[in-house]
């Protein structure tokens, strides 16, 4: 957060502090504080990613696209997403169950049990320390997407991530309002439950975000036959995103994992393919509407859901 402050405070106290000034909402100076803090490294990580990335989109397509309009609407849902404004908005919508994201903002200080203290040797090794917690949130990351998958109304949510028939770097944040806030409270009780320090927190999201925009991205690309047994790559979960291939079978779907393909294969979701698959739903091509925008995907996804649920 260090490397962010002046920039935070200087945007705080010339834009932010005056608007909560100007609205008598001068009671949320802290809480605004660190969502600019969050807001400017959602920036930073959005540019980093479309450095590293997006030309390599252009020298090695998995795809070729003679338009790239339907990509528009995958770079909004990064924008709102990654910057933190969709969870400012969700939690004004819903502004009585959202306290989960209070903790998920405010996680330093109310850490329980901390793993370094049930295990002492991880005091002395921080890097073996993150990579246990990255490990155990990977670990939760993978069945929160086999739960996705599995229960009709969850994929009615979920379905609009699987919707976009052109995959980019923008696509990974492409999901159900709802469905967010589902994953912040289901991330925040992880962190609660193995008391993850906030700012390791904060690096294990920044690191599987950065994962997840790579895995999303329109590139040929793997690791070879072991490496894609390391770690997710674009060729690894684009099978995810299959059209059939990522939502069929006695799992709904194959190579679930997030970061670490480990949990596929010890739970035998793992798929090789040796063609590129193109993505999507099945129904679609028979017509099957998940909506163009971002306000229709949220119906959309919505009335799927509601759907589920009254059709048993
Ligand atoms: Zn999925
Ligand atoms: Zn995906």
């Amino acid at each position: 957060m260090n490397m962010i402050e002046p920039a935070q405070s200087y945007l705080f106290e010339s834009l932010v502090l005056p608007l909560l000034h100007a609205t008598g909402f001068m009671t949320w100076a802290d809480s605004a504080y660190d969502a600019t803090g969050v807001f400017l490294i959602g920036l930073l990580q959005i540019a980093i990613l479309y450095i590293l990335i997006r030309p390599w989109e252009s020298l090695r397509p998995a795809e070729r696209w003679q338009s790239r309009t339907g990509v528009r609407v995958d770079i909004l849902y990064t924008l709102l997403s990654r910057t933190g404004i969709l969870a400012l908005i969700i939690f004004f919508l819903l502004d009585p169950i959202a306290t989960p994201f209070e903790s998920f903002l405010h996680i330093h200080g109310m850490v329980p049990e901390n793993l370094e203290d049930v295990f002492p040797t991880l005091q002395t090794r921080p890097l073996l320390a993150f990579m246990t917690y990255v490990i155990i949130i990977d670990f939760f990351e993978y069945w929160y997407h086999r739960m996705q998958h599995r229960f009709d109304w969850w994929w009615g949510l979920h379905s609009i991530h699987h919707s976009q028939r052109h995959m980019s770097l923008w696509t990974d944040d492409r999901n159900h309002l709802l469905d967010i806030l589902l994953h912040s409270v289901w991330l925040a009780s992880i962190a609660n439950l193995i008391g993850i320090p906030g700012a390791q927190f904060l690096f294990v999201v920044i690191l599987i975000k950065g994962v997840e925009s790579l895995s999303h991205a329109n590139i040929r690309m793997d690791f070879g036959r072991w490496g894609d047994r390391i770690l997710v790559s674009p060729r690894y979960h684009r099978v995810h995103h299959g059209m059939d291939v990522g939502h069929s079978g006695s799992s709904r779907g194959s190579n679930f994992a997030v970061l670490l393909p480990i949990w596929d294969l010890l739970f035998g979701t793992a798929r090789r393919m040796d063609e590129i698959p193109q993505t999507g739903i099945l129904d679609q091509l028979q017509g099957a509407e998940y909506g163009e925008n971002f306000i229709s995907q949220q119906v959309a996804g919505f009335s799927r859901m509601i759907r589920a649920f009254t059709q048993r």
